[in-house]
């Protein structure tokens, strides 16, 4: 048995959270990313704007911005989230996965993640 890596996932499985989480996609019920792309997503399209094929992808997530990694306080932190398609989300967390850092930026256009080589 191997520990689990991510032991802060318990986090998403509090009362707190879902209420969160539902507070967040019903203050901001498309997607944050197709927006920008100018798509209202509602949960019923691809990241790539055409119809979710797919019934188990046709949701959103409530995604925390800065990457909470544990931290309680980033994690309950109402102003750190956005609402996300699956797509968007798997895309964001891959290239974070990978890099180490997160590529999102803030409205000013900088990057917002403290791990980003811009922020070092
Ligand atoms: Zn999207």
């Amino acid at each position: 048995m191997s520990q689990d890596p991510r032991p802060w996932r318990r986090l998403y499985k509090t009362a707190a959270w879902k209420r969160l989480a539902a507070a967040q996609k019903a203050a901001e019920p498309l997607c944050r990313t197709c927006l920008s792309l100018g798509r209202a997503n509602d949960g019923s399209l691809t990241g790539s704007g055409e119809r979710q094929g797919n019934p188990r992808r046709r949701y959103l997530v409530a995604d925390h911005i800065i990457p909470h990694r544990g931290d309680a306080k980033l994690f309950h932190d109402p102003g750190n989230l956005q609402t996300l398609c699956p797509d968007h989300h798997d895309r964001d967390k891959q290239i974070e996965e990978t890099r180490g850092y997160s590529e999102r930026r803030g409205e000013d256009g900088w990057p917002i993640d403290p791990r980003h080589p811009a922020n070092r």
